[in-house]
């Protein structure tokens, strides 16, 4: 069955929602941006319907930080390309979480 884009629905699925074309979407959101916020998978930067965005090229962790109600955390730093070859730094709090990245000017 076609939606309205003309994709094939996804099988099982029940909903209206194309992820193609979200993802389409995000991809086209990125080119025209300097900030963007993505999700940390691995070598990977998703976006919030799944889709591959950005390629995770370098990353580390920083050291162990305290928040002033006693909890700690640790900040991951990394370096991503976008699909148009583009570099972006971001940083975030681990695996699964949102990466702010910041597209670096050469
Ligand atoms: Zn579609």
């Amino acid at each position: 069955m076609l939606m309205q884009c003309g994709h094939e629905k996804d099988k099982g699925s029940s909903t209206t929602h194309c992820s193609e074309c979200a993802h389409v979407g995000e991809l086209t959101a990125i080119r025209d941006r300097d900030y963007y916020t993505a999700y940390l998978a691995g070598d990977y930067l998703t976006t919030f319907v799944g889709g591959t965005l950005l390629h995770v090229v370098s990353r580390r962790t920083g050291k162990t930080r305290y928040t002033p109600s006693g909890g700690r955390y640790q900040l991951t730093y990394l370096t991503a390309v976008d699909p148009f070859g583009r570099t972006w730094s971001g940083q975030g709090l681990g695996e699964g979480m949102y990466v702010r990245l910041r597209r670096k000017v050469r």
